[in-house]
C-alpha cells in the first residue's frame, strides 16, 4: 500500500473535458492531460483493501491494489507488466469501459471511488511508448517468420 493515510487525504479528481466545440474539430482524447503528480495522488487513495472488491468487479480480474501501489512509487514499468498480465487491451478498456472496477471499489461505500480506470489509461500509454521499440522489432521477425512459410 502506498499510502497509509492516502484515502483520507486526497479527494478522487479526474482530468478536464476538452470543449467539445474545439473536440468535435479533431480526433484528440476528449479528457485535457493529467500531470504525472495528480495520477500518482489519485493512486495513493487506494487503501489495499483485505476483500479488494475491484478485483472481481470486472472479469479480467485486474490485479488493481498491486498497479495503485507501484503507480503511487512511480515505478511505471512494473505497474504497466502487472497490467498487461490480465488485461491485454488497456488502451480502450481504459477508455471506453463502464468501469465495474469503480463501482465494486470499497472506497465508495462512503467515499468517491478511486479513479481506476484514469490509471489504467495512463499505464496503457506508459506501455505503449516503452515497448514500442520493442514491438516494432517483433512485429518486423514475425512478418518475416509468416513470409518465409
Ligand atoms: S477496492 Fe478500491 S480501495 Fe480497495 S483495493 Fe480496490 S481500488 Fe483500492
Amino acid at each position: 500500500m502506498g499510502k497509509v493515510t492516502g484515502f483520507m487525504e486526497y479527494t478522487r479528481q479526474l482530468p478536464e473535458r476538452r470543449d467539445p466545440a474545439v473536440r468535435i474539430k479533431d480526433w484528440l482524447e476528449i479528457y485535457q492531460p493529467f500531470p504525472e503528480d495528480h495520477l500518482r495522488t489519485q493512486a495513493a487513495r487506494c487503501m489495499d483493501c483485505g476483500v479488494p472488491f475491484c478485483h472481481t468487479g470486472c472479469p479480467l480480474t485486474n490485479i488493481i491494489p498491486d498497479w495503485n501501489d507501484l503507480v503511487y512509487k512511480g515505478r511505471w514499468k512494473e505497474a504497466a507488466r502487472q497490467l498487461h498480465a490480465t488485461n491485454n487491451f488497456p488502451e480502450f478498456t481504459g477508455r471506453i469501459c463502464p468501469a465495474p472496477c469503480e463501482a465494486s471499489c470499497v472506497l465508495g461505500i462512503n467515499e468517491p471511488a478511486v479513479t481506476i480506470k484514469q490509471i489504467e489509461k495512463t499505464m496503457s500509454r506508459y506501455l505503449k511508448r516503452a515497448t514500442a521499440s520493442a514491438d516494432c522489432c517483433a512485429t518486423a521477425s514475425r512478418i518475416s517468420r509468416w513470409s518465409s512459410t
